[in-house]
């Protein structure tokens, strides 16, 4: 028997933290659902209704391009009020502390920005739903002017003055991995000593890969999800419970 076996996993948790020097968290879209943001990915979620557009359908037809920016304004309509949750701001306080340097989100609704978190520290796997972004010559476009000249237009999509493609800036099924973000994240995993998968079910590759780089790396791994993972094995610390209800405790440190 270790000591381990007697602590609480919520008391495991906080020592983990406490002796951390760099902690990276990792974050799903578990973490925004008590944003009452959905997995789109779940079952029943969006996505089992609404096929994502693939990137080539994007590119190749303009009603594609049409129906992504109208679906993507009823979601604005639904979700575009969301706050940060408290496991938000719970990263956000260790990040003021100066035990984050950095954060890698598969999420694309902004909300650890939101949260207080510099944007430059916050590596985005899969982009960012709440701007837009020429695809040609990657001028950016605030959605609030590209919904005008939808609407104006009688829902049709706006083109960028040089002719590219308006789109948010996320990335799509069959849309390039963001290199950048790629070797920022790897960076970002290989130089920690916490490692925190929370609110992912860790299935999407290659994200997926990060938490494995950083026990490899030889990282404490912790894995807070509501769920059970397919890495629940190899993670030193496994907490399946409310995201919210884990880290609260942390915030305001
Ligand atoms: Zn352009």
């Amino acid at each position: 028997m270790t000591a381990t076996e007697f602590e609480t996993p919520m008391a495991r948790l906080r020592d983990l933290i406490e002796g951390a020097r760099a902690i990276v968290p990792f974050t799903g879209a578990g973490i925004s659902t008590e944003c009452g943001i959905p997995d789109f990915r779940s079952p029943g979620g969006v996505w089992t209704k609404n096929q994502p557009i693939p990137f080539d359908e994007f590119m190749a037809s303009r009603e594609q391009r049409d129906e992504s920016w109208r679906r993507r304004f009823v979601m604005e309509d639904k979700f575009g009020g969301a706050r940060p949750g408290r496991g938000h701001r719970a990263l956000a306080s260790l990040y003021r502390a100066g035990k984050v340097p950095g954060l890698i989100t598969q999420n694309i609704d902004n909300l650890h920005q939101a949260s207080g978190i510099a944007a430059d520290d916050v590596v985005e796997l899969h982009g960012n739903t709440t701007y837009a972004l020429c695809l040609d010559c990657g001028e950016h476009y605030e959605l609030g002017w590209v919904r005008e000249k939808f609407e104006a237009a009688g829902q049709h999509a706006p083109d960028c003055a040089c002719g590219g493609y308006i789109k948010t800036a996320t990335i799509s099924f069959g849309q390039a991995m963001p290199v950048a973000a790629m070797e920022r994240a790897e960076q970002l995993t290989k130089a920690c000593d916490l490692f925190l998968a929370i609110g992912s079910s860790l299935v999407v590759w290659p994200a997926a890969g990060f938490p494995l780089m950083a026990k490899r790396n030889g990282a404490s791994l912790v894995i807070i999800n509501r769920e059970p993972t397919e890495f629940d094995e190899l993670a030193d610390l496994v907490v399946n419970d409310d995201i919210g209800d884990v880290l609260s405790p942390f915030i305001g440190h």
